[in-house]
């Protein structure tokens, strides 16, 4: 069998020669100084590696060597995503407000909501995250249970009014996410999908280079009740962790910590004279006892109106999150509110509480009969209260509503919690049946009954996740890409721009291209120093630099931002070194 023509349709098709980037007209405005908007490592850098530029509060303009990294964010999520069976779709990003209203959040959402009417006058909103846009897509047509489940997923903007956007993209009011919905028939059905998307993430978080936390979260103005947040740990971050060595982490706003509680003495009821002891260190010291033995007393007005009193351990805080789960949205008493009811600030406790104000308690007291606690008049306070003779909590109102601190107990294994701070990279969540419910989301099921989808939403930061992986991979020269989610992979530093560095420059860029990678070559005209600091602020993965020495004597010079290391490697070695070195590393 004759095959010409065969092969004439392979050599006519199209093949895109790649080629290397150049330096001169790479636009990456580099900044001398660190910019006094930023705070963050990572913030400065990325400004002064001219990978992003600040438009106005909250919303930047990504660079291209920026834009490349994303891109490979991107992928490595498209690949896990893929891998598990979610289809990437898009939906539009502006959201009509009825679907809002249809699943209640229209109201709740409040100002971070960026909301707009079109000329009509029709109520339209910027998506935050899309759980109605979704759920509307599918109540109609994904009908039977033969289809599912289903897992559809975009990456796209979204926008939230933040009420202080600030540190660059780690909060910004425009910002690039992928978010993910699961529909599932039964209850099983979600869980398993959401097992699969949570590994996914944490798979996701180690392909780029992250050194991420899974930890227990509050599901916040989602909704639902099952939630894991992936926390890159860093500093810089705004979310407080415990975690254990035995793998248990969780956010202080949702941890149930093993607070352990000291004991008060017992005895009598006694009356003591504690003047100016309105703190509870100051309380501690006077009585010469532990901070975790005395009782803090926070007054509140609930999310109900009613005015109420929250005993925590003396050394634990109230969480305002677990708070407002167990009160509504509630608020500390103002100095006039604390007066109106007759209470006295610095020494409120149980015993003789003014009436009608309701006492709670955080659970972790429970483990504790005698307390040190306000005498509820000035300067006084009560030693060996004892629960149930001087007073009482109601069951019903002891709650979970202290935050957790290092020290405390692991709930898992028991041993001491360390704290670590976090940047919320991804978040997943067990939505159950709230959205499909409120918007009348329904398929029929085996036993031809009509029910609500089982949901899942799963969201990942895009452009968060650059600037995280920045804050971990940084040193004091500038950015540390790590090769998987770098904007290029090698930078090639000739020291001389004309005549045989430059042609072995040009050639080496070539090669490297060719064997696959991605290079730049800083072919300006500048001094030797200005290209090492720009090559070191950048952060490619490899330097490979070239003078005319080593030219000559046929060698170049590799170096490895990570670790510093400078090799000699031979000029016609230089391609299949750094392939050997990158590939590996790669995403
Ligand atoms: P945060 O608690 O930081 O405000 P969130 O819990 O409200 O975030 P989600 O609704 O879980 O955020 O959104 C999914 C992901 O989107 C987050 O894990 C985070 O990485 C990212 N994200 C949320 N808000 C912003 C923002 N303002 N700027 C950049 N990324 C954001
Ligand atoms: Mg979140």
């Amino acid at each position: 069998m004759r095959c010409d023509h065969y092969n004439m349709v392979v050599e006519r098709k199209v093949s895109v020669v790649k080629n290397y980037a150049k330096m001169s007209t790479t636009y990456a405005p580099t900044l001398k100084e660190d910019p006094a908007e930023a705070e963050l490592a990572s913030h400065k850098l990325l400004l002064r590696a001219g990978m992003i530029r600040k438009t106005a509060a909250g919303l930047y303009s990504y660079l291209p060597l920026a834009w490349r990294s994303l891109r490979k964010i991107e992928a490595v999520i498209r690949e896990e995503m893929e891998a598990i069976g979610a289809q990437e779709m898009l939906v539009p990003m502006v959201t009509p407000g009825e679907l809002w209203h249809d699943s209640g959040r229209w109201e709740k959402y409040g100002p971070e909501l960026m909301r707009m009417e079109d000329r009509h006058g029709r109520e339209f909103c910027l998506g935050p995250t899309h759980e109605e846009t979704f759920t509307d897509l599918v109540r109609n047509e994904l009908r039977s249970y033969k289809q599912l489940p289903v897992t559809l997923y975009q990456i796209q903007d979204k926008f939230r009014d933040e009420m202080r956007p600030r540190f660059g993209l780690m909060r910004g009011r425009e910002f690039i996410m992928k978010d993910a919905y699961s529909f599932d028939a039964t209850v099983e059905g979600m869980q398993r999908t959401y097992e699969e998307q949570k590994d996914a993430y944490a798979r996701i978080c180690e392909r780029c280079g992250l050194r991420a936390l899974p930890v227990v979260a509050d599901s916040g103005q989602i909704g639902g009740d099952t939630s894991v947040e992936y926390m890159a740990v860093a500093d810089a971050g705004e979310a407080e962790l415990v975690y254990c060595e035995c793998g248990f982490a969780a956010d202080t706003e949702a941890a149930s910590a093993g607070i352990t509680v000291a004991e008060g003495e017992s005895g009598d009821l006694q009356k003591i004279l504690t003047p100016g002891c309105a703190a509870i260190a100051d309380v501690a010291a006077f009585l010469n006892m532990s901070e975790s033995g005395t009782r803090k007393a926070l007054a509140i007005v609930t999310g109900e109106g009613k005015p109420a009193v929250v005993f925590v351990p003396g050394n634990h805080e109230m969480n305002d999150v677990k708070a407002e789960h167990a009160f509504g949205e509630f608020h500390l008493m103002t100095d006039e509110e604390i007066e109106y009811y007759g209470l006295v600030k610095g020494f409120i406790g149980p015993v003789g509480l003014p009436e009608g104000i309701a006492m709670f308690a955080d659970r972790s007291l429970q483990q504790s009969e005698w307390w040190v606690v306000g005498a509820n008049e000035a300067d006084y306070h009560f030693v060996h209260a004892l629960r149930g003779r001087d007073f009482a909590i109601s069951d019903d109102h002891w709650v979970d509503v202290a935050t957790a601190q290092e020290g405390d107990a692991c709930p898992r294994c028991g041993k001491a919690l360390s704290a670590a701070r976090g940047i919320e990279v991804s978040q997943v969540f067990q939505l159950g049946t709230k959205y499909s419910e409120a918007m009348g989301a329904t398929f029929m099921d085996e036993d031809g009954k009509e029910k609500p989808f089982q949901m899942g939403c799963y969201g990942i930061g895009v452009s968060r996740t650059l600037q995280a992986v920045v804050e971990q991979h940084h040193d004091e020269h500038g950015i540390v890409w790590p090769v998987c989610v770098a904007p290029y992979e090698v930078e090639i530093v000739p020291l001389d721009v004309k005549g045989e560095v430059r042609d072995v420059a040009e050639r080496i860029a070539t090669e490297a291209v060719r064997a696959g990678l991605e290079v730049v070559l800083d072919d300006r005209k500048e001094r030797a120093g200005v290209k090492f600091a720009d090559a070191d602020l950048m952060g490619f993965p490899y330097q490979v630099v070239l003078g005319k020495r080593g030219v000559k004597n046929g060698m170049a010079e590799v170096k490895d931002r990570a670790t510093g290391e400078r090799v000699d490697v031979p000029l016609d070695e230089v391609a299949t070194w750094l392939t050997h070195a990158i590939v590996p590393k790669r995403a």
